[in-house]
């Protein structure tokens, strides 16, 4: 009898496990092929993102592609992704042509769409996702057949098509073709417009940030009705993670923010969507990757080391930040 209490009692204990194990088993795979907002090229504003269960990614911002996917490499980043073998192509050419199915661009700066420009002559064809006036920055400055060929479908002739380009509806859901995932865009304050990508799968939610100023230097409520938005979804699902940008150590003065934010500023916005949340345990599964840090040429401690610091002092809240180096590949 008492074997028999035993055995259910471990099967019992095991079922919870298990249970306990599902509910926080990682859904997505980011890669960081760039880390930097300037001004280090090879290293600008990029980030690979897919479902585990599928091999496709999306590219979120392409300010470095090809070095950011040699790096990466190097790092043995795509070593859990099944590579498609096309004896056509390098590795590197690949996973450019097979396994990224699509971009995500959050604005028109050259610091966000550098690698997507330069690979261009040698990529396929794939969507270029934005917000219309993204699409026309995009259109107006460089598939202009002054600064680059226009390998679009729209813009100055002749088209070369290779491109399809869609425009976003902000707050409204699209699917990101050949992946199981769905974007929402929200518009950012930014010069110029930038752009949050709110991204689904199932029941689970990722959010990338291009650059954005504070509400409270901004003064147009942009980042406030994410918030409130997430807060919102949470009720039934799961965030896994954000990329959100840290241009600048609390040294930067506000009048010369430029549009981007400080690990003071971060942690105010943060503080803020706690409040929203009803239930403050969702922050404990949620990775915030700090993203966006201005290189330094001065002969001064590291901006990154400041920023990671700086924002450890603030944290009272307990938020997981991870500083985000490119090549790295996490889960979440
Ligand atoms: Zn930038
Ligand atoms: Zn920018």
């Amino acid at each position: 009898m008492k074997q028999m209490n035993l055995v259910i009692c471990l099967l019992f204990l095991s079922s919870q496990l298990h249970s306990a194990q599902s509910a926080t088993a990682p859904v997505f795979e980011l890669i960081t092929l760039g880390d930097t907002g300037g001004i280090e090229d090879g290293n600008l504003s990029a980030f690979l993102l897919r479902v585990i269960s599928e091999p496709h990614y999306i590219a979120l911002d392409a300010g470095t592609l090809v070095n950011g996917i040699n790096v990466a490499q190097s790092n043995k980043a795509f070593k859990h992704l099944p590579v498609k073998i096309d004896n056509t192509l390098s590795s590197t050419g690949n996973i450019l042509h097979h396994h990224i199915k699509g971009y995500l661009i959050s604005h028109g700066h050259l610091d966000h769409v550098a690698g997507l420009l330069i690979a261009s002559p040698d990529d396929n064809n794939k969507p270029i996702y934005a917000l219309k006036s993204v699409n026309q920055t995009m259109s107006d400055t460089y598939f202009n057949w002054q600064a680059w060929a226009n390998f679009t479908d729209r813009g100055l002739p002749p088209l070369l098509k290779k491109y399809q380009v869609i425009d976003l509806i902000p707050q409204q859901a699209m699917n990101l073709k050949d992946t199981q995932l769905s974007v929402t865009a929200f518009s950012l304050s930014h010069p110029g417009e930038s752009t949050a990508f709110v991204i689904e799968y199932k029941d689970n939610m990722f959010v990338y940030f291009g650059d954005t100023g504070p509400d409270e230097v901004e003064k147009q409520g942009k980042l406030s009705a994410i918030w409130q938005y997430l807060a919102k979804q949470m009720q039934t699902k799961t965030l896994r993670g954000v990329v959100i940008e840290v241009s600048y150590a609390n040294q930067q003065p506000d009048n010369l923010l430029f549009g981007h934010l400080t690990p003071k500023w971060l942690m105010s916005e943060l503080t803020h969507f706690h409040a929203l949340l009803d239930n403050k345990k969702a922050f404990k599964d949620m990775q915030i990757v700090i993203s966006h840090m201005k290189y330094s040429l001065k002969n001064t401690v590291d901006p990154k080391v400041k920023i990671k610091q700086q924002l450890e002092q603030l944290n009272k809240l307990g938020f997981n930040f991870i500083i985000a180096t490119q090549g790295q590949r996490i889960v979440l």
